[in-house]
């Protein structure tokens, strides 16, 4: 049933493209559907109804966590999304109290820490969040076909509409907007569109990781009873390079993934597969894993480099245009902000439209540049631990390292870190936080075997595990 929406009033304009039908494009086609009379959405996929994995979105097949800021926004833009999710049979849990988390030596404690996680497989997120977009009355969804350019105005200063095809060929055919929304992925073609028409070329930064997954679902042992909905085993970095995880989704399943940093890639036979998650940094999840029931293949995907284009830095750049999710930037997908950045990207543009579309593409890049920053130092400052790996480390890197370590440390016992820890994650607080005077202190001044004195007991496992 397509559902009335209210658009502003007056609208900021008339018709708005957005290409990409997956996270960032649905979400900033939910959002734009209340600026603009219509809307209409492109994606080169053909959708098929329900939750089903797609050629356009390989990594669907791979644990993917909505961290809680980017469940803020999408909830801003479809109300009551949280039970949507629920109702389509997504798992609800606590991050510290529900889930089992070994990193550095010890097992993190299991308190409510407030901040809950929505578990569901990336299709079922996907299709419950497509569902709430096309069921808005001014947006048109044109699937199966792909956006091969951009149409602009004489002196090329403005994109007014795009050129599009059937994938493969067919007659090719433009459609004119007022704003049109590249959300086309890391693939995105616009930075060699706009050297075609005379804009430069965008800069680029990259950072090599050579991430491998392997994911696979599993039946959990008959009679299991887990006092965890999610477990983790985290590598120390850079000593470590193996990470392992379970989660709890859909219809009782676990999405289990596999994956490590350069060239550590999990073997995609059943005896090699178990015998990676054996070698984690601590062996439980592989003695609950090998009494699962393996459900369907084991799925990879080779996450290659980080990859930041630095469209606030071009010194032209047309209006009509804004680039958006991991079109803009792509992070190691370890740290699971890809789609909680494509939202709040999602955020910055409602905010440039607050001031009309004059100047909007030019507003809408620079402030996304500076957003970018944060997540960016998040996940490559993880990265750069590794000596293998190249880039510019920024300066008091080695400092800022040791620290980081202390503070997960610490986590392993303290409440206060580990909520401050999980909410930085989470991407609810600054990672400034975590160098708060009274966390510093304590950082700085607890001794390091005091974890051993409250160390969490290791999650139990289930009798049938135990008696095997
Ligand atoms: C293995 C893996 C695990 C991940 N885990 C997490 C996680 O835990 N948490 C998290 O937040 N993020 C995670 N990510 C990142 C997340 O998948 C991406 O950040 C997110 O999907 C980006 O969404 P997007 O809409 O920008 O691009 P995409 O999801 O890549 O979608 C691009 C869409 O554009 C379409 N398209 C492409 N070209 C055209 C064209 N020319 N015309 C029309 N349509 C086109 C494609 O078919 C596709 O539907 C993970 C990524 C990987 C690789």
């Amino acid at each position: 049933m397509r559902t009335p929406n209210s658009v502003a009033s007056p609208p900021v304009g008339q018709h708005a493209i957005v290409y990409g039908g997956s996270m960032a494009g649905l979400i900033t086609a939910g959002l734009l559907a209340r600026h603009f009379e219509r809307v209409t959405l492109v994606e080169r996929d053909r959708l098929e109804q329900g939750p089903q994995p797609r050629k356009g979105v390989p990594q669907a097949r791979h644990s993917h966590v909505l961290l809680t800021r980017g469940m803020n926004v999408l909830c801003d833009i479809f109300p009551g999304f949280r039970e949507n999710l629920r109702a389509a049979g997504s798992q609800t849990f606590d991050m510290a109290g529900d889930h089992a988390w070994y990193q550095s030596g010890f097992w993190r404690p299991r308190f409510q820490s407030g901040i809950q996680l929505h578990s569901q497989s990336r299709p079922l997120l996907e299709w419950t969040i497509r569902q709430r977009v096309l069921a808005l009355r001014n947006v048109h969804l044109l699937d199966g076909l792909e956006v091969t350019g951009f149409q602009t105005s004489a002196d090329k200063a403005r994109v007014t509409g795009i050129q599009l095809q059937a994938p493969g060929g067919g007659d090719a055919r433009t459609l004119e907007g007022e704003l049109v929304v590249d959300a086309s992925g890391r693939s995105s073609r616009t930075p060699p569109w706009l050297e075609a028409l005379g804009f430069p070329r965008v800069e680029e930064t990259r950072i090599h990781v050579d991430v491998a997954y392997a994911s696979r679902l599993y039946q959990p042992p008959p009679g299991f009873v887990a006092s965890w909905k999610m477990m983790s085993i985290a590598p120390e970095l850079p000593r470590e390079r193996r990470v392992g995880s379970i989660c709890l989704i859909e219809g009782g399943r676990w999405l289990v993934t596999l994956g490590g940093w350069l060239g550590e890639q999990p073997p995609l036979d059943d005896t090699g597969y178990l015998e990676f998650a054996r070698k984690l940094g601590q062996p439980h999840l592989y003695e609950v894993l090998r009494h699962a029931e393996p459900v369907g293949p084991i799925h990879v995907y080779n996450f290659s480099h980080n990859q930041r284009r630095h469209y606030e830095r071009m010194s032209r750049f047309p209006e009509g245009l804004v680039v958006l999710g991991d079109a803009f930037c792509s992070f190691n997908p370890i740290y699971g902000q890809g789609m909680t950045t494509g939202a709040i990207q999602a955020e910055v543009l409602r905010d440039c439209l607050g001031q009309g579309l004059g100047g909007l593409a030019q507003r809408y890049r620079r402030q996304v540049g500076q957003l970018l920053s944060a997540p960016w130092a998040l996940a490559t400052s993880g990265d750069l631990r590794f000596p293998e790996v190249e880039g510019q480390r920024p300066p008091g890197f080695e400092l800022m390292s040791r620290y980081g370590d202390r503070f997960q440390r610490l986590a392993g016992h303290d409440r206060q870190a580990y909520t401050a820890l999980l909410r930085v994650m989470h991407m609810l607080d600054s990672p400034a936080v975590m160098a708060s005077p009274r966390l510093a202190l304590k950082v700085l001044t607890t001794r390091p075997d005091a974890d051993s004195l409250t160390r969490q007991p290791e999650p139990s496992l289930c009798a049938e595990s135990r008696a095997a």
